[in-house]
């Protein structure tokens, strides 16, 4: 049924993902009335958050945090766990390291020091977390030990997040319009006052007090991926929704919004060689191939190209993408021997996978689909060679069990492959989200060129720049949204509360 479009209203959010129901919740809190406007059919609708898993990272002093956030854990789940701690200063050490100290220091300490209550924030709405005992945790003796500071996740993962935020809203009372696509702001000299939107075919305008935009990056838009993140780019593959084609960025810039951050850097991530041009809801995050720092990559040449082992998953998985796409042929195998293959995550073990299996190295070799199979064979049996056996293998810490001797070192987790059966995963590079966008100050208000804030423009989520820089700490995307989501509401609606 399609929702008929009021005249005016108090607050627009323009997007329909976590960050944008962050934003209408905050705002529906002051009272006001607010619009949502989704540009995707309801059946595609709520953006590259539906396609997550829903791991969010945040700040968490100690199992009590956690069991705060997460009540129905049990005193059985909390006796056979270690969940560590993840401060605020770890926080910022891994955004500040993977960004190379580039983030923009005033947003990151929002980010990071909001976190926390944001999350009891959203528990309160009614979403409901749990521990990401799948994905983020080993047992060892028992015990599951969490690594790499991402331990929340949101029930039933990012469908589970929409569907759940989607139900909040409604009872909030936030109006949600689908097939309705933003396509410029209504601006003057005293700012925002409302959108003009494309909806049912008709271009319609609706009047507001103040606007949020919410409508992701640029990466499903080819022409401006290839214009901003280089020549190669239009070849990647797209891990989430069609829809994020830079729309509200645009809209933006063109009533004198700043752009600011890495507009020529993305999200991207190692992503099955055949999948679709865009994500598939029903396969979600799957075709990410995040096993690799258990084995090696190896390109068309037969070459490896980079240390598959230089740090935890979370903190590389984002930026190999790029390399990856810089190979020939736009692609690389994973290779992986019988001693990891049960480890490998759950991932590699869906019916859509590129996968070549043998019992020899030379048939292994034989079978990589556009690979020079003479010197893939030479690679390995010179990486073999090169692992440093004597020290031990340990999945949950950086155990230095390196290689020697080799130009592409791999510095962890170096493991031979050289107990039969063999498999090989021909992955490409899937672009997440895009890092450049719209410079807003710490209340979520966005700035125009001469650096003062545009009255009654707002923003949040993945089209705001100036936070990720080259790479990313995983599970920060959706507390991104949320933080500044509901700070954008809460500031949005403020104001419309208070003005006539
Ligand atoms: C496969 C995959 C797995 C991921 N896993 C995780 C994870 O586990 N944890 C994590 O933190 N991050 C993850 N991410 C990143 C995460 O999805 C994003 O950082 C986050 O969802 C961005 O939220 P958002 O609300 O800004 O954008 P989105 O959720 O993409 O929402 C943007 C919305 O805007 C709408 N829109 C676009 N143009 C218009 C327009 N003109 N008018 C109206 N609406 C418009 C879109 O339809 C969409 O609903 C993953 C991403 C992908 C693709």
């Amino acid at each position: 049924m399609t929702t008929a479009l009021p005249p005016s209203t108090d607050i627009i959010v323009v997007g329909g993902g976590n960050a944008a129901f962050c934003a209408a919740l905050a705002a529906a809190e002051q009272g006001v009335s607010v619009l949502l406007l989704e540009r995707a059919p309801e059946e595609e609708a709520g953006g590259n958050s539906r396609f997550t898993a829903g791991a969010f990272r945040c700040v968490y002093n100690g199992v009590e945090d956690l069991r705060a956030l997460m009540p129905d854990l049990t005193d059985e789940e909390v006796a056979k766990s270690d969940f560590g701690t993840y401060t605020e200063e770890k926080f910022f050490d891994d955004m500040g390291r993977v960004t190379e100290y580039r983030t923009d220091p005033d947003l990151c300490e929002v980010l990071i020091k909001n976190s926390k209550a944001t999350m009891l924030w959203m528990r309160d709405k009614g979403v409901r977390f749990m521990p990401i005992w799948g994905r983020q945790a080993y047992k060892i003796g028992g015990m599951f030990k969490f690594w790499g500071g991402l331990t929340v996740e949101a029930v039933g993962g990012g469908p589970g997040l929409v569907e759940a935020l989607t139900k909040i809203a409604r009872k909030n009372k936030v109006t949600i319009a689908y097939g309705a696509r933003a396509i410029g702001l209504i601006a003057d000299d005293d700012g925002v006052k409302g959108v003009r939107v494309k909806h049912d075919g008709r271009t319609v305008e609706v009047k507001a007090k103040g606007v949020i935009l919410a409508a992701g990056g640029f990466q499903a838009n080819t022409e401006m991926r290839t214009r901003y993140l280089g020549p190669g780019w239009e070849l990647a593959k797209i891990r989430g929704t069609r829809f994020n084609t830079g729309d509200a960025i645009n809209m933006a810039l063109e009533i004198g919004a700043m752009p600011t951050g890495n507009w020529s850097g993305g999200h991207a991530v190692a992503w099955d060689r055949n999948a679709p041009e865009f994500g598939d809801l029903t396969v979600g995050d799957n075709f990410q191939k995040h096993s690799y720092p258990w084995g090696i990559m190896i390109n068309a040449n037969g070459e490896r190209f980079l240390d598959e082992g230089s740090d935890f998953r979370n903190y590389t998985y984002a930026k190999n993408g790029r390399v990856i796409l810089m190979q020939p042929k736009q692609f690389c195998y994973q290779v992986f021997d019988n001693k990891i293959i049960p480890m490998l995550r759950d991932e590699y073990r869906i019916k859509r996978v590129t996968k070549v299996r043998a019992n020899t190295l030379e048939d292994l070799c034989a079978k990589l689909e556009d690979v020079n199979a003479e010197k893939a064979l030479a690679t390995i049996k010179e990486y073999n060679k090169a692992v440093m056996t004597e020290v031990p293998f340990d999945p949950n810490v950086k155990d230095g069990r390196g290689t020697r001797g080799l130009a592409i070192p791999k510095s962890n987790w170096a493991n031979t492959i050289d107990q039969p059966p063999f498999e090989a995963y021909a992955v490409t590079c899937g672009l997440t989200f895009t890092f450049g966008g719209l410079k807003i100050d710490t209340s979520a208000r966005v700035m125009d060129t001469e650096g003062a804030a545009i009255p009654g423009l707002y923003a949040t989520g993945e089209l705001v720049g100036g936070i990720f820089y080259f790479n990313y700490p995983g599970g920060t995307g959706l507390m991104n949204g949320a933080v500044f989501g509901r700070i954008a509401g809460n500031s949005a609606g403020e104001l419309a509360a208070q003005s006539p």
